[in-house]
């Protein structure tokens, strides 16, 4: 087989979290009853006149200024003409000749170190509306005909379907750190399209293309790009050749399937909006958009390794979402120990919310508990292994530890008089072991120690134990 070089560029759409449409006053809320929240506008009523909702323009300059884009200051919106049942108007209103960014870059940190996607274009749109198909019908919603979206085109500068993970993955991230989406690809805040070719490693000109669609995760967009790169270079293995096409991603299946043959641009017919005016942006305008864009993920992720000397990978995990890293930020600053507040939050804490599928604004145990469960280890109130079992009790009840601690008597044992006691009741109920520790059989420390632990119910102090025990064997 010849090696084959892949070439991927994506085309990524973004709902941005407006309370209106972007061309109407009805809420941008798609998930309520079908079809209620629609008006002559977003329904392409003759005669309703498009106005541009200043929020969506505001989102979308944030995410162009925090990639580095290039805002134009006099764009376009234009008419791309198609028919399509949940579009009423027979266009969807877009940009095309003069979109309102373009450039810009997105990091990514691949196997071979950190990669910059270059970006080509990115610009405003509305969304269309949704059709479902039951099994003797089909019916639309159109709550979501209207809802702006950002369109973001990558240049076709990926090279494998894990790259395209972690580019999607990456501007998930980012939208949430913007606050101008969800991004969550499931509920189809974030959408993917992927253009795919691949050809013969040296050859000049590339591969004929598909356009892959409709993969609703970001796993789902790396799983089909390596079911189609697979497809295409054995097509060409066998002596084929790929056919221009769109096609569908099947996830149950695994495979993808054509759609139909691909449109070329010109198809669209598009022409400028003649209902809405070129968008001037002013320059103060923009500088007070580039006020709002807040510490991003790579640079909280670094931060966080220099100011509280955790590994950069606690610190990537910890900036996963921002409202992790504030709940992170809140448990060090309360308990004054960084290394502990993240691996308590790395282990038990994000267990919880994985397991509840809920995010930290959601969770029943404020960072303040943690931080005050951490203190009682660290002053030797309690055990760390006791204190995982206050963590379920934190999470099953919301209550705080130190209300758990005295409800349960769960205070670690330090006073020496009752190790000792324990200590003596294992000796008398194991002669035969002391024998034999006696005898040469070192070992059998350990399970001293472990039998003194079981006796206080696992809350002696466990130096303490280790101290008394040698002592008294020491002795003997
Ligand atoms: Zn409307």
């Amino acid at each position: 087989m010849r090696d084959y070089e892949i070439i991927i560029g994506l085309e990524i759409h973004v709902q941005l979290q407006t309370r209106t449409k972007i061309f109407c006053v009805c809420k941008n809320e798609f998930q309520a009853e079908p079809n209620t929240n629609t008006c002559p506008v977003c329904l392409g009523m003759p005669g309703a006149l498009p106005v541009l909702n200043k929020k969506a323009v505001e989102l979308a300059c944030r995410f162009i200024l925090a990639v580095g884009g290039d805002i134009n200051n006099n764009s376009l919106f234009a008419r791309k003409n198609y028919f399509y049942p949940d579009l009423p108007k027979g266009y969807q209103i877009s940009q095309h000749e003069r979109p309102l960014g373009k450039s810009g870059t997105i990091r990514i940190e691949t196997e071979d170190g950190m990669k910059e996607i270059m970006l080509q274009g990115i610009h405003l749109e509305e969304d269309a509306g949704k059709s479902f198909h039951l099994e003797d019908s089909s019916n639309i919603d159109f709550n979501r005909c209207g809802t702006p979206l950002l369109e973001i085109v990558t240049m076709p500068v990926i090279k494998n379907a894990h790259e395209a993970y972690l580019l999607l993955y990456r501007i998930r991230q980012l939208v949430q750190y913007l606050e101008i989406s969800s991004g969550d690809m499931e509920k189809g805040a974030l959408r993917c399209d992927a253009n795919v070719s691949v050809r013969p490693q040296g050859q000049h000109e590339y591969g004929i293309r598909t356009e892959v669609k409709n993969m609703n995760s970001i796993r789902g967009v790396e799983r089909a790009l390596s079911y189609e790169i697979s497809r295409q270079i054995n097509l060409l293995e066998e002596g084929g050749f790929v056919v221009q096409e769109t096609r569908l991603w099947d996830e149950s299946m695994g495979r993808t399937d054509t759609m139909r043959t691909k449109e070329e641009s010109p198809d669209y017919r598009y022409f400028p909006e003649p209902d809405l005016l070129a968008l001037e942006l002013e320059d103060d305008w923009l500088e007070e958009i580039k006020e709002t864009i807040p510490e991003l993920p790579l640079e909280k992720r670094d931060r966080f390794v220099r100011e509280y000397k955790i590994p950069p990978y606690d610190a990537g995990v910890l900036t996963i979402t921002p409202q992790l890293a504030n709940y992170f930020e809140e448990t060090a600053r309360l308990c004054g120990n960084p290394k502990q507040a993240s691996n308590w939050i790395m282990t038990e804490i994000m267990k919880i919310m994985k397991d509840r599928q809920i995010s930290p604004d959601e969770l029943n145990i404020p960072p303040k508990n943690v931080a005050d469960l951490i203190k009682s280890i660290e002053n030797g109130t309690i055990s760390g292994k006791i204190a995982k079992e206050i963590v379920a009790e934190m999470a099953a009840s919301g209550k705080a530890p130190g209300e758990i601690i005295e409800a349960h008597g769960l205070e670690q044992i330090t006073d020496k008089k009752v190790i000792e006691q324990a200590v003596e009741q294992v000796f008398r109920e194991n002669p035969e072991n002391l024998k034999r520790y006696f005898d040469g059989q070192d070992k059998l420390f350990g399970y001293f120690v472990g039998q003194v632990m079981i006796k206080t119910e696992g809350k002696a102090n466990p130096h303490l134990v280790n101290e008394i025990l040698k002592d008294k064997l020491d002795g003997r």
